[in-house]
């Protein structure tokens, strides 16, 4: 008897495993098996909730890859958004062969490898609309959808059981700034051949109508060049290539010099730049460093920081703590994003800090400044009913999104008066496709590992860490409550410790340790003090430094910070 390496699969199924992006927003990421090969669609992270303390990235469980060790072939990218691509760095040691992607998403791809010290440059390969690429059992077919930004597709792949076409995410724009057209004719086309499964986007599903072009935010970004008098600001997120490349235009016709703020948000103009999906007239653009050189109404800044991101440089120029730029009255500070929920508080605060320097913030629900990137209804319905597939698997969105978009197939397919049947699966679920049709069968290993990446690792390693130095070293609890109002201390200071055996030496250290915490108060803005986050973080650092000087000793310190 042949000794099957991989016993979990029986010739002639095609397992689909989604490991990340079904039940949740964000970290995508799918597998697909056919005899001893896997293929890997996207690998994306997503972001912690503000009270995940210490973790910077989260990404999905990458176990089921370990158990296909020697078969993951390829991994396949369908756009360079975080959520897609983010976890490349982490999954790309599990992947045997290339890494397939348009060039815009490969290009944003690079950086993260070399952060990563991961030399894959050479695996790295560059694709195009209406390629196609064949990885064993399956010829994988690339087709251009709209987004919001430049140089995404979808996925067709054959497979020997008949085609999957994967959405990745998209929206349907009819105008699109690039004059690259969703290829709405090749998905009739494989519609019409007869396509076996549709996995696709549910992101906007409860948003009824059409979600828009890029192109709608012009009109109200004209009135706010028009109407501002000094600096202009507009804060989005640094992938949305096609909403910069509309306020460069603005810009160059207003007269405006720009800069771009922000880590992120310069390295990927200088990516969009180099390979031509951002044009910015010579001598437009000038360097965050000579804002201040210009006067208010000459400049346009797009920063990073629209989710109030306290690390970020919108939320940093909120508090007069940037580096290079200023604001003040007669300045606009636009959001050009949405807010990502768990952000309010957070984009609040930021907006109050803007409005305290007096300059007029403007938010999408002001103005038309913002438009989603991810279909809504109507556009998923339609593409629906180009697929026609036998089989509909709902994607990326949590399950009362994807439960919706399986109602909607259901209702669009009958209404073409045929069936669809619909698996409503969620990260882990093993969708089994064979002679007999498809069903979910079984669980594969999936779920979330946290990453912080101060200290480079899973934060297993980091728990672990911390027990041992909480054992040796103790814990000290600062607990102080500040007016939200004035950024007054409110009643004494109180530093708790545990794990000490506290001798008078220690007492003395203890009360010094108060004196720190009202010294950091009193030497912090009032905008600093009103910051729970900036705040409770320079209050561990003061008090770590305090003790590492004065007993040698490296407790962990938790700042309780109470606003009254
Ligand atoms: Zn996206
Ligand atoms: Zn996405």
């Amino acid at each position: 008897m042949n000794q099957s390496v991989v016993p979990s699969v029986s010739p002639g199924a095609l397992e689909v495993v989604p490991l990340g992006g079904l039940g949740e927003f964000g970290m995508n990421m799918m597998a697909l098996t056919w005899g001893d090969t896997t293929i890997v669609i996207d690998a994306g992270v997503m972001f912690p909730d503000p009270d995940q303390l210490g973790v910077d990235l989260i990404v999905p469980d990458l176990t089921w890859l370990e158990q296909k060790r020697g078969q993951v072939k390829a991994l396949v990218l369908t756009h360079g958004h975080e959520d897609h691509i983010g976890g490349v760095p982490y999954v790309l040691p599990h992947v045997e062969g290339p890494v397939y992607g348009t060039a815009f998403t490969l290009a944003l791809v690079e950086p993260k490898l070399e952060e990563h010290g991961i030399d894959a440059k050479d695996r790295l390969k560059p694709v195009k609309p209406r390629e196609s690429v064949t990885v064993g059992p399956f010829t994988i077919e690339f087709i251009r959808v709209t987004h919001s930004m430049p140089d995404c597709v979808a996925l067709a792949i054959e497979t020997p059981l008949g085609t999957i076409i994967h959405t990745g995410d998209f929206k349907i724009d009819q105008t699109p700034l690039d004059g690259e057209h969703f290829d709405l004719h090749r998905f009739a086309e494989l519609g019409s051949r007869g396509v076996l499964a549709l996995f696709a986007d549910s992101t906007n599903i409860d948003r009824r109508g059409f979600t828009g072009s890029e192109v709608e935010v012009i009109e109200a970004f004209e009135e706010i060049f028009t109407s501002t008098e000094g600096k202009l600001v507009v804060a989005a997120f640094s992938s949305s290539i096609y909403r910069m490349q509309v306020l460069v235009d603005l810009a160059a016709q207003f007269d405006r010099k720009v800069a771009f703020v922000g880590r992120s948000m310069a390295r990927n103009v200088e990516i969009a730049q180099r390979l031509g999906y951002l044009r910015v007239p010579v001598g437009l653009q000038i360097k965050d460093a000579d804002v201040g050189t210009f006067p208010g109404q000459d400049v346009l800044c797009i920063t990073t920081g629209s989710q109030g991101e306290p690390q970020a440089a919108l939320p940093r120029i909120a508090i007069d703590d940037h580096r290079f730029v200023r604001i003040g009255p007669d300045d606009v500070v636009v959001f050009s994003a949405r807010a990502i929920p768990g952000n309010e508080k957070a984009i609040a605060r930021t907006m109050s800090h803007i409005a305290r320097r007096g300059a007029e913030v403007i938010t999408d629900s002001m103005k038309h400044v913002h438009v989603s990137g991810h279909a809504s209804a109507e556009e998923l319905k339609l593409v629906i009913s180009l697929v026609r597939p036998r089989y509909f698997v709902p994607v990326h969105g949590e399950y009362r999104q994807l439960s919706q978009h399986a109602r909607v197939a259901r209702r669009v397919m009958s209404g073409q008066g045929r069936s669809v049947e619909v698996l409503l699966a969620g990260d882990g679920d093993v969708v089994r496709f064979d002679q007999e049709g498809a069903r979910l069968e079984g669980k594969a290993p999936a779920g979330r590992v946290l990453i912080d990446m101060t200290r480079a690792g899973e934060v297993g390693d980091e728990v672990l860490r911390d027990r041992r130095n909480v054992a040796a070293e103790g814990i000290v609890v600062a607990v102080l409550a500040i007016n939200q109002q004035t950024g007054v201390l409110v009643g004494e200071p109180e530093i708790i410790p545990r794990g000490f055996v506290v001798d008078r030496e220690d007492d003395a250290l203890f009360r010094e340790a108060v004196l720190v915490l009202r010294e950091t108060v009193a030497s912090s803005s009032v905008e600093e003090r009103a910051d729970q986050g900036l705040m409770t973080e320079k209050i561990r650092v003061e008090l770590r430094r305090f003790f590492k000087k004065r007993s040698g000793r490296r407790p962990l310190v938790l700042p309780v910070l109470m606003e009254i």
